[in-house]
């Protein structure tokens, strides 16, 4: 499955490629081009039960390994790693093209969705997902991405959706710069408010941008006008209930899960929960500043409340599934190390022991799971059973 989504999505990008036009092939366009390359394609309407495919798509795809493509339609490019597929792409000004194309996911809640994978030069740091939340009289946005650029972008695409709405407060979910380092955009244009984790402020100095991820990964056109910037009502370990425009909000705090300090937020009357890095779908996290016992315990409180639409900090799935694959990682991962911890595995031999092969398929496993494993190791070393038990 995951090869020929794979393909597909390859050969889309090819064709918006061969196109050389600024926009997505129309669906004429794609079926035309269709007709041209296809060989077995059947379409495939995406279900809940379907984990590869973002909700509500109607997707073409290839089922048989010949070389011979298949398209996927464009709706598609509303969701997946646009800025992949449009690489070369540039704006009437001369910035990468992020081709931004919100999706409403409940009544008054649109999230932008980005590519399964690390930052690179090619999405130019558009790889999280983040969401705009329309109350009475402005925005609410839960995290901004990547850069000055991206944001500006985002707030345009959203200005087209619902006109002149000020961005009047930003919520953010943790301290890793995918989810926030483009936040400057909008201070400077509607002095938002900033609510966040104090790590923020205390791990990053406004004028050192260049130690960033970002900075040392993107082009450095891309991330142009990017600054640090200041929370201005900073959280540490605690949470808050809000009630913005007449939306009702709960900053959930969650402890050390995914990175130091997670928040989730939760929109009870919507049935919405915005989830962030402690939920990923379509690709492996990286529990690098995480820990298993936080994660798990994170994903029981996700578990615990009542949600209709879970959007996730990376992945497009956000029906009633969406936080399956990260509850059964976790579950294998420490199920297994501690099993291999009591057959006296050592550290140096976990990560050929303990491979969580269910997991293969999906993106940045090579690239981050094995250090899962090694790091979970040492922490579940020290693993006691009662600490679960509270
Ligand atoms: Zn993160
Ligand atoms: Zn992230």
């Amino acid at each position: 499955m995951k090869k020929e989504i794979i393909s597909s999505l390859f050969v889309l990008s090819m064709l918006s490629v061969g196109l050389g036009a600024a926009n997505a092939p129309t669906p004429e366009e794609l079926k035309a081009m269709h007709t041209i390359t296809h060989s077995h394609v059947h379409t495939h309407v995406y279900n809940s039960h379907d984990h590869e495919h973002p909700p509500g798509l109607v997707i073409e795809e290839v089922n048989s390994s010949n070389s011979n493509k298949s398209v996927a339609s464009t709706s598609v490019q509303k969701i997946i790693p646009v800025a992949k597929f449009n690489a070369e792409k540039t704006t009437a000004s001369g910035d990468h093209d992020y081709k931004i194309a919100p999706k409403k996911v409940a009544d008054g809640v649109w999230c932008m969705f980005g590519a399964l994978e690390k930052p690179t030069k090619e999405n130019a740091g558009f790889m999280s997902n983040s969401c705009y939340i329309q109350t009475k009289d402005s925005w609410v946005l839960w995290d901004t991405g990547a850069t000055f650029k991206f944001a500006k972008q985002a707030y345009e695409a959203m200005n087209k959706i619902v006109p002149n709405l000020p961005v009047k407060t930003v919520i953010f979910s943790h301290e890793h710069d995918d989810h926030w380092l483009g936040a400057n955009y909008y201070k400077e244009r509607f002095n938002s408010k900033f609510i966040g984790s104090h790590l923020i402020n205390e791990r990053y100095k406004p004028g050192r941008e260049a130690e960033t991820r970002m900075f040392k990964v993107l082009k450095p056109h891309d991330v142009d006008k990017t600054k640090i910037i200041r929370i201005d009502q900073a959280y540490n370990h605690k949470g808050a209930k809000f009630n913005f425009g007449g939306v009702e909000m709960e900053y959930i705090p969650l402890g050390q899960a995914h990175s130091e300090d997670d928040y989730m937020l939760y929109m009870p009357k919507k049935k919405v929960l915005l989830a962030a890095d402690v939920v990923m779908n379509g690709r492996i996290t990286s529990n690098r500043d995480g820990l298993v016992s936080g994660q798990i315990k994170a994903l029981k409180k996700v578990k615990s409340l009542k949600w209709d639409v879970l959007v996730p900090g990376h992945g497009y799935i956000t029906d009633k599934t969406a936080a399956d694959e990260s509850i059964l990682y976790f579950k294998l991962l420490k199920e297994r190390i501690l099993k291999a911890i009591d057959d006296g595995v050592d550290a140096a031999d976990i990560t050929s022991v303990v491979t969580l092969p269910e997991f293969k398929d999906k993106a940045m496993y090579d690239i981050l799971n094995s250090g899962n494993v090694y790091r979970s190791y040492g922490e579940l070393e020290m693993y006691d059973e009662d600490e679960d038990e509270e």
